[in-house]
């Protein structure tokens, strides 16, 4: 498993500051894609176990999650490091193009963003978006608070 661009972000998971890590070898591409460099799985740098407590121990006391931008088209070990991640008592996260995860996966996760990018139906600040952002802990839908973060002016051009 490869992975670019660790960075720690504090929009994606509402009310969680997140570490965020770009897994290489995305294999749904979507028309559009922000990054499709990405998708080829040599790009980026390895992330392993000693990577990964790496980072943890880096941003020990300054993050409450992990999210992952893709890589469950390598299960086994995102579980793995999933299993580091929830031992350190942090909160765990995937955004996948894919509509639904397995169930073996999604026991490892606090959230989970669904669906595909579809240009013409926007992100999560869209509300014609196909996306979801979930936690699966309560099985509540999340995109509300990315239709929060827009201007009032937008959110009635969004509602007309
Ligand atoms: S799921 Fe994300 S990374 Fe994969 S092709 Fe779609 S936009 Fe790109």
């Amino acid at each position: 498993m490869n992975f670019s661009y660790p960075q720690v972000v504090m929009q994606e998971i509402p009310g969680e500051i997140s570490l965020a890590l770009s897994i290489s070898g995305c294999p749904v591409r979507c028309p559009g894609c922000h990054s499709p460099f990405t998708w080829n799985p040599s790009y980026g740098e390895p992330l392993d176990e000693r990577v990964l407590t790496g980072f943890l121990d880096r941003y020990q006391g300054m993050i409450s999650c992990v999210l992952f931008y893709g890589g469950e088209w390598e299960k086994d070990t995102l579980m793995a490091h999933l299993r580091v991640i929830r031992e350190r008592g942090l909160l765990t996260a995937l955004y996948t193009g894919r509509d639904q995860v397995e169930d073996e996966l999604a026991i490892m996760l606090d959230y989970v963003k669904l669906g595909p990018w579809i240009a013409e139906r926007g992100g999560l600040d869209s509300e014609d978006t196909n996306q979801r952002l979930i936690d699966l802990r309560t099985g509540q839908c999340l995109n509300h608070h990315f239709l929060e973060t827009k201007p009032a002016s937008e959110r009635m051009r969004l509602a007309s």
